[in-house]
């Protein structure tokens, strides 16, 4: 009894020491975060951006449907009529004001599906820690930066 329950022992050992020695040779699926970057999906929805186009005109018109579509009341929209010798959106209206409370925000991307002009981009930063409740709160300005021209649209 003694014996045969030895050579069972010794039998998962062995095949406890094989599997070790064959993940030895594997490609780890760890990512040594922050030294190595993490690869993302390109669907991925991170921090938001607002765009505009090739001339540098903001995309977003300040129609406030993106705000209408979010769950969760994330976004605040204030319209404003644009200045016809110097407008900023191609539109009659222009966003004003235009803020994303991140500590709201679900990343759901119903936002973007919503957007007419692809304004409001759910982009791949998603490194968002922070230390006040009002740094969570994305003015306009944040979200225009880089603020270079951008027309990538999301990959179907
Ligand atoms: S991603 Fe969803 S929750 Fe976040 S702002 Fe957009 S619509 Fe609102
Ligand atoms: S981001 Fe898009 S949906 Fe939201 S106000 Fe601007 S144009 Fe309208």
């Amino acid at each position: 009894m003694a014996i045969r329950d030895f050579f069972k022992g010794a039998t998962e050992i062995g095949k406890a020491m094989g599997v070790t020695l064959r993940a030895l040779g594997e490609k780890p699926v760890t990512t040594e975060y922050p030294k190595e970057a993490v690869p993302l999906y390109p669907r991925f929805r991170g921090k938001h951006e607002l765009r505009r186009y090739e001339n540098g005109m903001e995309r977003c018109i300040g129609c406030m449907l993106c705000e209408a579509a979010c769950p969760t009341g994330a976004i605040y929209v204030e319209a404003a009529e644009n200045d016809p010798a110097h407008p900023t959106s191609p539109g009659e209206r222009y966003a004003k004001v235009y803020e994303v409370n991140l500590l709201r925000c679900i990343f759901c991307g119903d936002c973007e599906e919503a957007c007419p002009t692809e304004a409001i981009v759910l982009g791949h930063e998603f490194a968002m820690a922070d230390y006040n409740r009002r740094d969570f709160i994305l003015t306009k300005e944040v979200l225009l930066n880089p603020g270079e021209p951008n027309v990538v649209i999301r990959p179907e």
